[in-house]
């Protein structure tokens, strides 16, 4: 018989699969004995099964039900029992925390009467029991009932004129009361269900829905949560801070999530319920304050802290409750953070001992150190500073100010850089704070929404910039001093320090990335956190990285940032510039002697590039690949010729041109004539190619050239490419490995013949990814790909990381085959996945040598690389 329902003593923290984050860490914070709410949780089983049925599994109920009963002889009321009512949350809670993406009902069990209980119970607090139950239906109305909230809101707006919500008596809250249900008849025909058991039976219904509310499957998206996870629904007895001012309600960090400091971070809120310091409704104080207005409660809050911190060995957030003096504890988890606190977290928590390097290697990503390597303001630069908010997620952002989440969408689709700028943000604002290069938000601190999504994504934000009075419906905002800003003009907001200032400010390298150029010590503290972890991983890794780089000063840079060779150095385009007249000659050759002597002149240029590029390498290895792409590439456009032609000035080379432009045409240039079938068809092409990789090696002194033929697909092609190679090279007295890329299908397919003939492959995903799907990238993306996410036929783009069922399969099938016929065989990869952590981690399992990614992506791929021989990636720092 299955089990769908847990109570908080039953679950623990490794059960977020069943229980949801949210429930596995309420289970665990209740078995460590600290105040929780007793309660129980749905599992994600029973979502699971609800979505896909559209039903309720069987014995739900009865299930619920059971618990539902020992919950109330534990509480000793009854759900809305209507003289001492018990009272219950509904909260979902999925195994990724998605903050404020699902819904959440409080208050469940109030009705007429058992307001009436209600207020009984709190000792005749008449206002405190009409607030919840105002709330009840607001809430209920707009999640459950699928009701407009602003309906509601601008009820309430309309009752307290300029007065604070905390300013409402108890008679105008029960008038607001009678507005509200009268909102829900109107709205849905119904009256608000009074049966406080068919309203718990709604709200769960209704949280398993909102799994797949818009915006929850859009930050699915946006952070590659799988969508069929499903969420679990917590049922927990309410705690109220809406008593007075002996009560609130509050979120807290146990460091700092921009820095990862230790120290007391969060929000406080009095006389208020949970949903309002996240909403922004009132101002909330610094949780330091809160050990004025109740030393008890903060004292007890602050130990319960440090026993999460070394319970989890990590940064935990919490939202919390003060009831009339006592604490409850509502909710924890291993907490979102910034790059750079995520980086200095890692090592300090080894400073102290709570875990190990290994471990600390786990716990930042490759994803993170790239935000780290984003551009910063240049401190030198003049600018005008108009307001200064909380540094909510680093990084420098320039743009157009736009002030709704649809004209975010709207410019940035156009591709404008545009800085979202809102009061404050709701979860409707997804879709524009991903548009958007930055946030800015005039209220709410760093637990705000804006600065949770923010952080999450790694996107840029100032939240509380209180100076700033946001126009909204105007599009404009105002700065001190009058100064206004109007959608359009460009401002420049930076998250790592709170300002924000008008017009645009130049942006310079990052302090990590000049750590890598080797320019700088490690100074500050966190580039020795990062100084330090790369280490670890680079001591750790089995894969080798090595850079894309076709130039010597790319090549330079791949050697600083830390690439052991290059993977893939392209040599497409030394043929362009002044040498594009060169290859029109080889093309319009018309004797052997005329194609020979166009050859002839090529070769020593393209001795002269390698050179520079053996000497940057200076004894690493160069994996070169010979020309690639068809030779129309480098011809002149059809149109723009044809014209030519059809003027008077047209020489006979254009016309030849032309001629010879029209008969290389091809349909589909990607199945073409390239790769290694120019080699076979052009006589003399890469024989150049090789002469001047064999003459420019036998010149420097260590060089260690890599021959890589493109686009074989059957080991013929490359027998006989090779055996040209092989006496080029011993007439030059040089060595040359000679291997191919693996990026037609049936090259993976017959691996082990073609491993006959070559002394490494390199994985060409692109190419690979393209014919295993039969798509036309460059086609593909921008038509269908949106629709194809949407569809769930991947989950995230098979051109940025490796599709494993598919492409990885072939690429399996050939490591395999390739290293049975050949068992030193040498394996690597240089498509665009080589830089991807996702991919990086295949790659480790499959057992490659090395990746080869562009010179900006090597520190990701060797954090990446060492994160996968470490371990598994750590699914709570997501
Ligand atoms: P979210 O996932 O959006 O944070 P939650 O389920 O955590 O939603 O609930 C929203 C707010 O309601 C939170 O501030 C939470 O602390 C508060 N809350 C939830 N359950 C209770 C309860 N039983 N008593 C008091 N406050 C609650
Ligand atoms: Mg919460
Ligand atoms: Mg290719």
């Amino acid at each position: 018989m299955a089990k769908y329902v847990y109570d908080f003593t039953e679950g623990n923290r490794n059960l977020k699969d069943l229980l949801g984050g949210k429930g596995a860490n309420l289970a665990e914070m209740t078995n460590l004995g600290l105040p929780v709410p007793h309660g129980f949780t749905i599992t994600t089983d029973a979502c699971r099964h609800y979505l896909a049925e559209g039903s309720v599994p069987e014995g739900l109920e009865r299930e619920v039900d059971e618990h539902l009963r020992a919950l109330e002889s534990r509480m000793g009321r009854k759900l809305g029992q209507a003289d001492d009512p018990l009272l219950v949350s509904v909260r979902s809670g999925a195994k990724f925390s998605m903050p404020g993406m699902m819904e959440t009902v409080l208050n469940i069990g109030l009705n007429d009467e058992s307001v009436h209980g209600l207020a009984k119970q709190s000792g005749g607090n008449e206002r405190f029991a009409w607030d919840s139950y105002r709330r009840l239906i607001q809430m209920f109305g707009k999640t459950v009932l699928g009701i407009d909230g602003d309906l509601f809101e601008r009820a309430l707006d309309d009752l307290k004129g300029r007065r604070q919500d905390t300013d409402l008596d108890a008679g105008e809250l029960q008038q607001l009361v009678e507005t509200y249900k009268g909102i829900v008849r109107e709205q849905t025909g119904k009256d608000f269900p009074a049966d406080p058991r068919e309203q718990m039976r709604l709200a769960v219904m209704a949280v398993f829905d909102s799994w797949n509310a818009p915006r929850a499957i859009l930050y699915r998206r946006q952070e590659r949560i799988p969508a069929d996870l499903g969420t679990a629904v917590n049922i927990m007895a309410m705690v109220f801070g809406n008593y007075g001012d002996d009560s609130g309600t509050g979120v807290a960090f146990t460091r700092d999530p921009g820095s990862g400091q230790q120290g007391i971070y969060g929000d406080y809120l009095q006389n208020a319920q949970g949903e309002d310091v996240v909403a922004g409704i009132r101002n909330t104080i610094p949780l330091q304050d809160l050990e004025h207005l109740d030393k008890p409660s903060y004292d007890q809050l602050v130990g319960i802290m440090e026993t999460l911190e070394n319970h989890y060995r990590d940064l935990c957030d919490i939202e919390f409750t003060i009831e009339r003096g006592k604490l409850w504890m509502l909710q924890t988890r291993v907490g979102k953070r910034t790059a750079a606190a995520a980086f200095c977290i890692a090592t300090q928590l080894v400073d102290q001992g709570l875990i190990t390097m290994d471990e600390a290697v786990t716990r930042v990503t490759g994803d993170q150190l790239a935000q780290l390597m984003f551009p910063r303001f240049d401190g030198g630069a003049e600018k005008k500073k108009i307001a200064k908010g909380m540094n909510a997620s680093p990084g420098a952002a320039v743009g157009k100010a736009v002030f709704s989440s649809g004209r975010a969408v709207e410019l940035a689709e156009q591709g404008e850089d545009v800085i979202l700028v809102r009061r404050e943000t709701n979860p409707d604002d997804l879709a524009g704070m991903i548009a958007a290069r930055g946030i800015l938000t005039s209220r709410g601190g760093k637990t705000s929404h804006a600065a949770v999504v923010a952080r999450g994504m790694g996107k840029t934000c100032v939240c509380g910039a209180e100076e700033l009075e946001v126009l909204t419906a105007e599009r404009r905002f105002v700065a001190p001093g009058g100064v206004e800003v109007r959608e359009g003009d460009v401002i420049s907001i930076d998250g790592t320090t709170g300002e924000v200032f008008l017009g645009e400010v130049p942006v310079v390298d990052s302090a990590v990335v000049e750590y890598f150029e080797g320019a700088q010590e490690p100074a500050d503290d966190l580039v020795k956190a990062v100084d330090r972890l790369m280490r670890h991983a680079d001591a750790a890794r089995r894969l080798g990285v090595r850079a894309n780089a076709d130039t010597p000063e790319d090549a330079a840079r791949a050697r600083r940032f830390g690439a052991e060779g290059i993977g893939l150095c392209r040599t497409e385009h030394m043929f362009l510039g002044e040498r594009r007249r060169l290859v029109e000659d080889l093309v319009l050759a018309a004797t052997d002697e005329e194609r020979q002597a166009a050859l002839d002149a090529l070769e020593p240029l393209q001795k002269t590039d390698f050179i520079g590029i053996f000497r940057a390498m200076d004894g690493a290895p160069v994996t070169i690949r010979l020309i690639d792409p068809p030779l129309h590439e480098f011809l002149p456009d059809i149109v723009e010729l044809s014209v030519k032609v059809a003027t008077e000035e047209a020489t006979d080379k254009d016309r030849r041109l032309l001629a010879a432009v029209k008969r290389l045409h091809e349909q589909n240039p990607m199945l073409g004539l390239r790769g290694v079938r120019l080699g076979l068809v052009i006589p003399g092409l890469f024989a150049m190619q090789v002469r001047a990789i064999a003459q420019a090696a036998a010149e420097v002194p260590g060089a260690r050239p890599e021959i890589m033929i493109p686009l074989v697909a059957a080991v013929q092609e490359l027998e006989s490419v090779r055996e040209e190679a092989v006496k080029i090279l011993a007439d030059a007295g040089a060595e040359a490995l000679i291997g191919t890329m693996i990026e037609t299908p049936r090259a993976a397919l017959t691996a082990g013949q073609i491993a006959e003939a070559a002394e490494f492959f390199s994985f060409g995903t692109n190419d690979l990814t393209q014919m295993a799907w039969g798509f036309s990238r460059d086609d593909v993306e921008s038509a269908f790909f949106s629709r194809y996410l949407d569809l769930g036929i991947f989950g995230v783009s098979p051109f940025e990381t490796v599709d494993r069922e598919g492409v990885g399969r072939l690429m399996e099938i050939a490591v395999r085959e390739g290293r049975a016929a050949r068992p030193d065989l040498h394996l690597g990869i240089c498509g665009e996945h080589g830089g991807d952590p996702d991919s990086v981690h295949f790659c480790h399992e499959v057992g490659l040598d090395y990746v080869s990614c562009s010179p900006f992506r090597i520190p990701v791929a060797r954090l990446e690389a060492g994160r996968a021989a470490l371990a598994e990636t750590d699914s709570d720092t997501r």
